[in-house]
């Protein structure tokens, strides 16, 4: 249910559209966010390897699967996000939804 591949798709061409693939969406984030994100994007990775993550196992793969995978969940079950992963949502909503924040 947290699957979604067309925003799957969607998001690797947002991820590329700084020219660089790399589950850093540099167009969108801004250059201060850059490292918290890529910290909680390890943390977490490292949690779905463990297993100790309700987050799609393919988000494990690498931060370009992660930012993908993550934002699946986020778009698609917005609510369970903000409760389970706060830090992440709040970084997916810098991104995507930024007049709310
Ligand atoms: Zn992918």
């Amino acid at each position: 249910d947290k699957l979604n591949t067309a925003i799957h798709e969607f998001v690797h061409l947002i991820d590329k559209m700084d020219g660089t693939i790399d589950g850093i969406p540099h167009a969108l984030l801004e250059q201060s966010y850059v490292i918290p994100w890529i910290n909680l994007m390890h943390e977490e990775m490292e949690r779905i390897n463990k297993d100790k993550s309700d987050i799609r196992h393919y988000g494990g793969s690498s931060q370009i699967e992660f930012f993908a995978v993550a934002a699946e969940y986020f778009f698609s079950r917005p609510k369970l996000m903000k409760r389970k992963h706060p830090d992440i949502y709040q970084m997916l909503s810098k991104c995507f939804t930024p007049d709310e924040e």
